[in-house]
């Protein structure tokens, strides 16, 4: 799996993680929020384009 260096990402779950370092697959990813007005990064953003291993 092609590792891409400009996407960084720790969620091994994810099918498109690049496994052997800490880097997404794709070529580009779609980061959305989960509330209306996001305030905190970890709690109100996240990556739209993870699907589960
Ligand atoms: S699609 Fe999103 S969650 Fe999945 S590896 Fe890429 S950046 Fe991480």
């Amino acid at each position: 799996m092609r590792a891409n260096r400009s996407i960084g990402c720790s969620v091994t779950e994810c099918k498109y993680h690049a496994k052997n370092e800490q880097l997404c697959s794709l070529d580009q990813i779609h980061v959305d929020r989960n509330v209306t007005n996001a305030a905190s990064e970890e709690r109100d953003t996240e990556c739209a384009s993870f699907e589960k291993e």
